[in-house]
């Protein structure tokens, strides 16, 4: 049988959660850690077919069955090893290598690159106690580290000259340019990192896969990490997530920082459910892994212009993988400071207090809306609205989908309403419309856009949904159009005068307070509308 890499199979296990696909085919209920449904490979009526999603396998107490997210789709819908993985790569939105067998010497060099890079950290570690890394040792203490935590991330000191590529002189040099910690010359190989401060990189397994260097000099990038190489992909790993794991199985949650010296200070005080993405953005890849450990996600950004945008980037791709159980939330450390800074300092209760203060996904995206476009503008509003639509659009689980639309249905009508009327002489509520005349705005609006604008003001407050087509059996010019919509708008007002009447004399009756100048205003203005109307009608 040919096989695929595992480096393949480890990503569609990554990027799908078995919990989705397993309950895509027999309905899954969460009890205690694990998911629970009624066997698909025996016969049972109460549930002893188990799912756990962070480990990603299934286990029947019933028949024994037991497999991960491969075998279950090869079991449940008798396919092979190739057709199942096709039709995983396709639900996960990837494209399909090419098929190869791992071969002796691919797995040689597998071998050869785990040795290798493990002695190079070896080497950095001793490094960072000798005179040469004196400075490095001396900053990473200053920054709070102690020598327990040097050991346990396994913190080294790359010198300056190139200690790898004279050390490792016995071991191909393809083999060591494959690591990413050598490259070749003009005159040789030369080591990438030089006079750096060392981290290494741990793959899921808690192999070191790479490393990411921090510069000592003050010179710019900050940071420089191994380049990808076949056995680390910078997008598809989290730093500090192979410690992180049981604590994120054990507080039900992740929390995301921005940096390494963050991630590590976390870990050490108290938050070990804390990782970092690696310099970079957060991608789709990361948070696919992240899903798959834990729904529970607190993102926790600097306080700063850029901190926001990442949060409202990391908010962005989060929307695919939230389902009715995870809870998103959003944390800002502000005053210029970062995690590292203020655990360093012995403010663990400063830290606890941001984490527990984290705003949920629901008000940040509505926040940011809010922040991010005038909704004081009719077109601000619009624009706002789209924002929150696109973003709602990406939920995948449909009833939470809905809730999200609710929710924001409420929040426009009880936030936005008082911006409404500013300008507009015919100040109404929300007027009740029915579906037909609904129908008959949005064609007339998505046949006459300027109309729109015109009577933006009143359309706004219609709550339609302009990316429907809208349908109507007349056909309408513009200037029929812009009537049909006077008359609506007068129409309502018209209602609206009534009621405000209606009331007004059932209160004066009530108190023995007469309202009489005030009703009379009232009907007056009723008058001048009907005429309005009949000129309208008489045109
Ligand atoms: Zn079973």
């Amino acid at each position: 049988m040919a096989k695929y890499d595992n480096n393949f199979t480890d990503l569609l296990r990554n990027r799908l959660s078995i919990v989705d696909i397993v309950n895509h085919y027999i309905p899954l209920v969460k009890k205690g850690q694990n998911y629970w449904g009624c066997c698909p490979f025996h016969n049972e009526k109460t549930p002893s077919f188990s799912v756990n999603e962070d480990k990603g396998f299934f286990h029947c107490f019933g028949c024994g069955k037991h497999g991960d997210i491969i075998s279950f789709v090869m079991e449940y819908k008798h396919l092979d090893f190739l057709s199942a993985i096709t039709e995983l790569a396709e639900m996960a939105g990837v494209p399909l290598p090419t098929v190869k067998q791992k071969s002796k010497a691919e797995q040689e060099a597998e071998e050869s690159y785990f040795a290798i890079v493990k002695n190079a950290q070896k080497i950095f570690t001793e490094k960072l106690y000798t005179p040469e890394g004196e400075h490095a040792l001396a900053y990473i203490k200053n920054r709070g580290f102690t020598d327990e935590m040097i050991k346990k991330y396994g913190l080294g000191y790359a010198p300056k000259n190139n200690i790898i590529s004279n050390k490792f002189v016995d071991i191909k040099r393809e083999k060591l340019i494959a690591t990413g910690l050598v490259r070749q010359g003009e005159y040789g190989l030369y080591d990438f990192f030089r006079d750096k401060l060392m981290f290494p990189i741990y793959n899921t397994k808690g192999h070191i896969v790479a490393f990411s260097g921090r510069s000592l000099d003050g010179s710019e990038p900050k940071y420089i990490n191994t380049s990808d190489t076949e056995l680390f992909h910078k997008r598809q790993t989290l730093f500090g997530f192979n410690f992180a794991r049981e604590d994120i199985h054990k507080n039900n949650r992740t929390i995301v920082v921005e940096g390494q010296i963050d991630t590590i200070q976390m870990q050490c005080n108290g938050f070990g459910e804390t990782v970092a993405p690696l310099g970079t953005a957060l991608t789709e890849d990361h948070l696919a892994l992240l899903c798959k450990a834990n729904r529970n996600i607190v993102f926790c950004f600097d306080g700063d212009g850029a901190g926001q945008k990442a949060a409202v980037r990391a908010a962005g791709l989060i929307m695919p993988f939230i389902r009715d159980n995870s809870e998103v939330k959003f944390a800002f450390v502000t005053g210029g400071k970062d995690p590292d800074e203020i655990l360093r300092k012995g403010n663990r209760s400063e830290m606890e207090k941001i984490i527990n203060d984290a705003i949920p996904l629901v008000d940040f995206l509505w926040k940011t809306a809010n922040t991010n476009y005038l909704v004081k503008t009719p077109s601000g509003r619009a624009q706002a609205e789209k924002y929150l639509k696109q973003e709602v659009n990406k939920i995948q689980d449909n009833l939470l989908k809905t809730e999200y639309e609710r929710d924001y249905k409420n929040r426009k009508f009880n936030e936005w309403r008082n911006y409404n009327n500013k300008k507009d002489d015919i100040n109404i509520e929300v007027p009740e419309i029915d579906s037909v005349v609904k129908n008959t705005i949005i064609f007339i609006i998505n046949k006459f856009p300027e109309l729109a604008e015109r009577y933006g003001d009143f359309l706004n407050k219609l709550n339609l949904d302009l990316d429907q087509e809208g349908k109507s059996d007349l056909d309408f010019n513009l200037n029929q159009a812009e009537r049909y919509i006077y008359s609506l708008k007068i129409q309502k007002y018209l209602e609206f005068l009534e009621e405000k009447k209606h009331k007004l004399i059932a209160s004066s009756l009530k108190s023995g307070i007469s309202a009489s100048d005030e009703i009379q205003r009232i009907e007056q203005e009723i008058k001048k509308l009907y005429d309005k109307q009949d000129i309208l009608l008489n045109n």
